[in-house]
């Protein structure tokens, strides 16, 4: 009672966290958002739901994405009807999840996730993450490990990450349900953290990646209170599962923004340990050049709407990593291939100690990488061999990047452009010119660098 009144009468001046019990209704004409501007499907799960007695709303990512102008990755919806009962309204749903038990609901190709408001997480007194109920807490860190109270609608709003996040769309009264401010900071161009950061970030990790992956997407300054606690808070995210830290970077480096996301991360500190190479590769002057080209690349093909291949852009990351260890094998006298493929390997296993890269990537990423040493050879009959390869058009881009960023002569890829666009016999005329230099240049090189067809500094780095 007394937190309310405080809450009305001084409601700056009190924690934020206290704030957002009674949400702000905003209708139509407020905000703009027609039923027809949410996906059919998410439409058909909140009136089914409306029908059936219960509320739902659309939440989350999609609402603040229309907002701004932007076309929703996905729809979310939040309701108070529990999992079965969600389950009971659409006969093409399943409960799926562990730590969090949600229902996909499916309309043809499209999945709408329906969760069932849940409740915030009851802190102690030093602001640290207590268990209770049907919650557990990793004791050490204070990260959640199992959350399953359901709650208001109060609570869900503010058991969300940022403030921009906490806004419910109600596709039948066309009302936004704004519980923390969110559709203010959103016109302001501020990410902001709902309750205490250090706290939040405590009670989940990923939250700072979030912070940083949502603010460079969505062009929003990441609030200096959010800012602040990251810094001395980065370690955590070793407690958190790989496979988690995956998903979320993988969304960063598919966003769009991949190139200002990474260069935040370092700046925040947060490389270290992500990609646990990553902070070691960036700092090499070649790896650095080659990762930024790689993510710009990548951001350049998705603002086109063209495809990317996370393998590919794995394989770029790695790169750097690989050839490293790959050139340490070799001076240890290795033979050429067996040493690229235990640096392969070690590579991966060290990656995948913190970050898990799926293994379905594998096959791609070491294809990609084995060709490497195939566009050296310019003699014979290996360069047919090499046109045929099903992966020679990524593999040939990837060394076009190497080209760009230094670390082989661009007289290669030239080479290879005009190779593959030539006739039989102007490739022959190629074939023949090139065999005799590449041998002078071999017997002058240390071997490892002929091998890889990297610069002798790159070698000894
Ligand atoms: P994107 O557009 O990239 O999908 P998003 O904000 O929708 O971004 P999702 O992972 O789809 O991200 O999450 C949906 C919603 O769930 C978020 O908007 C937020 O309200 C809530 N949420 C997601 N992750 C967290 C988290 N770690 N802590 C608190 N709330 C979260
Ligand atoms: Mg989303």
């Amino acid at each position: 009672m007394i937190r309310k009144f405080l809450h009305r009468v001084f409601r700056k001046a009190l924690p934020s966290h206290a704030e957002g019990h009674e949400p702000h209704i905003l209708p139509l004409k407020k905000h703009g958002i027609k039923p027809e501007h949410i996906s059919p499907c998410a439409f058909k799960v909140t009136e089914g739901l409306r029908q059936a007695g219960f509320k739902a709303f659309v939440v989350g990512g999609a609402v603040r994405d229309i907002l701004i102008g932007r076309e929703p990755k996905d729809f979310d919806v939040a309701t108070d009807a529990e999992p079965e009962q969600v389950r009971q309204v659409f006969r093409r749903s399943r409960i799926i999840g562990r730590r969090f038990r949600i229902v996909h609901v499916m309309c043809g190709q499209e999945t709408i996730e329906v969760s069932t408001f849940r409740a915030m997480q009851p802190v102690d007194e030093d602001g640290e993450p207590k268990s209770s109920g049907d919650r557990s807490t990793d004791q050490e860190s204070g990260r959640v490990l199992r959350d399953n109270v359901f709650g208001s609608q109060a609570e869900d709003a503010l058991r969300r990450d940022f403030t921009v996040n906490a806004l419910y769309y109600e596709p039948h009264k066309m009302e936004i349900w704004d519980y923390c401010h969110g559709v203010a900071d959103l016109k302001a161009g501020v990410l902001r953290v709902i309750g205490d950061p250090a706290r939040r970030y405590r009670e989940d990790p990923v939250r700072m990646l979030r912070a940083v992956r949502l603010s460079a997407k969505l062009g929003l300054q990441l609030d200096s209170a959010a800012r602040k606690p990251i810094h001395a808070l980065a370690a955590r995210l070793k407690d958190v599962p790989s496979a988690r830290i995956m998903v979320e970077m993988e969304k960063l480096l598919l966003s769009g923004h991949a190139q200002q996301s990474v260069e935040q991360l370092r700046k925040e500190n947060l490389h270290h340990g992500l990609l646990p190479l990553l902070d070691v590769i960036v700092e090499q002057p070649m790896g650095e050049r080659f990762v930024m080209l790689a993510l710009n690349k990548t951001d350049e093909r998705i603002a086109q709407g063209k495809p990317v291949s996370p393998p590919y852009l794995f394989a770029a990351l790695l790169w750097h990593e690989v050839l490293t260890t790959w050139n340490k094998f070799l001076e240890e006298g290795e033979r050429e291939q067996a040493a690229l493929f235990r640096a392969m390997d070690q590579v991966l296993d060290a990656q995948r100690e913190m970050l898990a890269i799926p293994r379905r990537y594998d096959v791609t990423m070491k294809e990609i990488w084995t060709l490497q040493p195939r566009f050296l050879q310019r003699g014979g009959s290996r360069p047919f061999r090499l046109l045929e390869h099903p992966r020679f058009r990524a593999a040939f881009d990837f060394m076009l990047m190497r080209g760009e960023s230094g670390e082989v002569d661009s007289e290669l890829g030239e080479w290879w452009e005009e190779f593959q666009h030539a006739d039989e016999s102007q490739q022959q005329r190629m074939l023949l010119a090139d065999d005799t230099p590449k041998k002078r240049r071999r017997k002058r090189k240390p071997k490892a660098s002929a091998a890889t067809g990297a610069p002798q500094q790159d070698a000894q780095s």
